[in-house]
């Protein structure tokens, strides 16, 4: 008999079955919005020009191939901690970030669920968002947190339940940690304003919650690095002591080459010492140290003005097109068609996904009738949409609503 004989079939990821699905769909009007990652207006992965022109400057070097220390690149991860916090934040100023390179944004959520669960003073709990990206709920399990929620999303308005999400934080365990999305809320697409986030920072700060930001998608959101890092850095600014993940998966488009980093915010230099060597203590047993290729572009972009410009205009231009496909998605359904129901929600949505309201049963028949993919929350990458298939999709829309 088998050693694995007991081991029971998992399920199948909910993302990726969509993309399954999609694959074996052989209709030429097939559409897969199930996918997180950015497509250009022909629907092709984009390699962003500044990341070739990076790509090449580090060819040019002819680097070696040595190993990275525990915490990565030294100059990445100063330059990734200055892109978040800012030039002028205290613990920039002050040498206070304690920071290391992490695999991706994923990698840089798991070593601090693993860190928060060895050092964290106080009640191990985490409360997350509801609903939240899908593989929150895993990771930080399995590093050890116990896992809550607190309210987020109003199906009603299709908007944020700030009243909810208030009173849940304010009824927290003391102490415990919070996640937050910084910007781009995956799934729903829906973030809390400048002026709610100065009332959950005011409310983390009486409940004496931990805050720990998870930062996908800086600059994808709105365009602009500094808007999309608003909630961080007004955070800092109130003299919260955060833990931040950074991805540079959407930004810098290098999904496959695992560039992020985890940061905390420490008192000062001799506590970041100790923090410093406590994450090399939980990084070395996990992965030893990170991949070299991916941090090097993503540090030859940040270390060069030139470069670093280049690529603040093409994030913007990726934000661009998504922003214009949402503005052309609302028209079609709420002007064109006149399909019914309030679309307003597709326009003030941001980032990356938009959480249609589309029921799992108008999923399927887009699935089964219309070749359109999309996981069955309803949740739509707007990255999957350009102007070959976006009428196409908002007439399949329009019939699955009727
Ligand atoms: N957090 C959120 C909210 C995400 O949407 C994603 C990507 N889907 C990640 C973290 C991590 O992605 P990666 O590991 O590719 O950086």
């Amino acid at each position: 008999v088998s050693t694995w004989s007991a081991v029971p079939a998992g399920p199948p990821d909910p993302i990726l079955g969509v993309t399954e699905a999609f694959k074996a769909d052989k209709d030429p009007r097939k559409i897969n919005l199930g996918v997180g990652a950015y497509r250009d207006e022909q629907g092709k992965p984009y390699i962003l020009p500044s990341v070739k022109k990076a790509e090449e400057l580090v060819r040019a070097a002819n680097p070696d191939k040595e190993y990275l220390p525990i915490t990565g690149l030294p100059e990445f991860t100063k330059n990734a901690a200055l892109l978040a916090y800012g030039a002028d934040s205290q613990p920039i100023k002050q040498g206070t970030v304690a920071v290391t390179q992490s695999i991706s944004g994923t990698g840089a959520l798991r070593i601090g669920g693993a860190f928060l669960a060895r050092h964290y003073p106080h009640a191990k709990a985490i409360y997350l968002p509801s609903p939240t990206w899908g593989n929150h709920i895993p990771l930080f399990r399995d590093s050890g947190l116990e896992v809550r929620h607190y309210k987020y999303f109003n199906k009603e308005t299709v908007g944020l339940d700030f009243e909810g999400l208030k009173a849940d934080l304010k009824a927290a365990q003391e102490h415990s940690i919070v996640l937050l999305h910084a910007c781009a809320h995956n799934p729903t697409g829906i973030d809390p304003t400048p002026e709610q986030w100065r009332e959950i920072s005011d409310i983390v700060k009486e409940k004496k919650l931990f805050p720990f930001f998870d930062m996908a998608y800086q600059g994808f959101a709105s365009g602009s690095t500094t808007k999309d890092a608003f909630a961080v850095r007004h955070f800092v600014s109130e003299g919260h002591q955060i833990a931040l993940a950074q991805s540079f998966a959407k930004n810098m488009g290098l999904y496959g080459e695992r560039v992020g980093a985890f940061s905390l915010t420490t008192a000062d230099p001799e506590e970041k010492a100790r923090v410093d060597s406590q994450l090399k203590i939980v990084i070395r047993p996990m992965y030893s140290n990170p991949p070299i290729h991916g941090a090097r572009i993503a540090n030859a972009i940040l270390s060069s003005s030139e470069l670093y410009g280049q690529w603040e205009t093409e994030v913007k231009g990726m934000a661009d097109r998504i922003i214009s496909m949402r503005e052309k998605l609302y028209n079609m359904l709420q002007k064109d068609l006149s399909t019914p129901g309030e679309w307003g929600h597709i326009k003030s949505q941001i980032g990356m996904f938009s959480f249609t309201g589309l029921t799992p049963p108008q999923t399927k028949a887009l699935a089964e009738k219309a070749h359109v993919y999309m996981t069955a929350d309803g949740r739509i990458s707007m990255a999957g949409l350009n102007s070959g298939n976006i009428e196409y999709f908002a007439q399949s829309v329009d019939k699955a609503v009727r």
